[in-house]
Order: C-alpha cells, then structure tokens, then sequence
C-alpha cells in the first residue's frame, strides 16, 4: 500500500454518497479510482511503506474514539438522571425506585471504568510506551458502555425516549458506531488473543 495526496480528478475518481443511520457531520464514502496517475511529488513517504505509516495512527485513533464514547456516555446519563428526578409516575419521581437507580449507578460504574483505561491508554501513548492492548481495551470498554447507557438514556425516557425532543434517541443510534470503527470488538478479542495471552493468530 502507497499513500498519496492528489488533485481529486472527477474523470477518473467516482465518489458515491454512503446514507448513514447517524454521524452525519463527517459523510462517509464509497470512492472508486480507476486509470489515475499520481506523480511522484504526490506520493507520501516511500512506495509500499503505506501501511506502516497508517499503523502509526491506528493507537491514538482508538483512544480517541473511547473519549468519544465517554462523552456520549457521560451525556446520556446526565439525561436519564435528570428525568428520573424529574418524572412523577405513581405519585413519586420514577428515580425513587432502585429499579430505574440501579441501573444508573451500574452505567456510572461502568463509565469510570472505561474513562481510566483510557487516560491509561493516553498515558502510556503520550510517554512513548507500546499501548495497542490498553488502546483497543479502551475503546472496546468505553464502546460498550457508551452503548449501554445510551440504551438505558432511552429506557429510563419511557415512550418519551424515543421522541427526538430528549435527545437520547440520537445518542442511542451515534453509540453503536463507537462499537465498530474504528475496529469492531471480534477484532479487539483476536488482538488481545493472539499479543497478550500468546493464542495462535485466528484470521
Ligand atoms: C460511519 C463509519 C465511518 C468509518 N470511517 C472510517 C474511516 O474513516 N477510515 C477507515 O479506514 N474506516 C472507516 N470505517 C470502517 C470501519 O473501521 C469498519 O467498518 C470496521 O472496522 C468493520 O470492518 P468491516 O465493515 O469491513 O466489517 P467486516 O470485516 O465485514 O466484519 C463484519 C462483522 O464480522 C465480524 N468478523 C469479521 N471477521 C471475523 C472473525 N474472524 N471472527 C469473528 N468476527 C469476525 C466483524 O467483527 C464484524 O462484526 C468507518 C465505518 C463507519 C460505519
């Protein structure tokens, strides 16, 4: 693999439109290059030396994407423990009940644990140090809880969850991509597989 920075040649370049379920502020595509020649002063670094370049970027992206997750986590619970105060069924607030508080608490629990693999996995980038497994274990933890909470952030709504009012429906759709890019949780388990616990490799 090379990589490139070239003019983007309509003639030679077809770029489709992928329509997404969310995360609209950055479009996705789906980009066909055919006969296109890139000059030399276009190539970036050495011909074939592409993928080495791009691993590069692989640990900080994944750390980057567990923050992201963090925050939508840290969003939608916010939320959710807003309403639970807020909303009156049966005479008291609905977050009176341990059934609508446990499940809460459960989501901070899992947020904080996700926030600390991923100063870890931050730290250890920042200090130079090798951080593949704690970056990948940071995005799958705060994949995860990101998710969960965002499904909780709905649940906790009622039927009100699912209006667009609240919010917590967007955060619910957003969440599910920080469990597949930039790398999807089968991924993560066959890394942490094969580099820390010694397995042979499985694709
Ligand atoms: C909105 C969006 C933006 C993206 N942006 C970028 C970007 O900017 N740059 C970029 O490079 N990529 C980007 N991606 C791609 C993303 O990283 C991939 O979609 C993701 O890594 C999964 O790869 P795939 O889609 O090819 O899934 P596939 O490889 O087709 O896998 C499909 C499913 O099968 C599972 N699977 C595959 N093989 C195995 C196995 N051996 N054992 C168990 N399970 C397995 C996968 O985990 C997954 O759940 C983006 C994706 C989305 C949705």
């Amino acid at each position: 693999m090379t990589l490139f920075y070239t003019n983007l040649d309509r003639s030679k370049i077809d770029v489709r439109r992928i329509h997404k379920m969310g995360r609209n502020a950055v479009d996705s595509n789906a980009v066909f290059i055919d006969d296109l020649f890139v000059p030399d002063k276009d190539r970036i670094g050495d011909e074939g030396q592409g993928f080495e370049y791009i691993l590069d970027s692989l640990n900080p992206e994944r750390v980057l994407v567990a923050a992201e997750a963090i925050g939508l986590g840290r969003d939608a619970l916010g939320r959710a423990a807003a309403y639970a105060k807020e909303r009156v069924v049966f005479g008291r607030p609905i977050g009176q009940n341990q059934g609508i508080q446990h499940p809460l608490a459960e989501c901070w629990v899992q947020l904080e644990v996700a926030y600390w693999m991923t100063m870890r996995a931050a730290w250890m980038y920042y200090s130079g140090q090798s951080c593949g497994a704690e970056a990948n274990t940071a995005k799958f933890l705060a994949g995860r809880a990101a998710f969960d909470i965002a499904t909780r952030g709905v649940l906790t709504h009622g039927g009100m969850g699912y209006a667009r009012e609240y919010q917590v429906e967007r955060l619910f759709h957003e969440a599910i991509l920080t469990r597949i890019a930039p790398v999807t949780e089968q991924l993560i388990m066959s890394l942490i597989a094969e580099r820390v616990l010694g397995q042979p490799k499985s694709y």
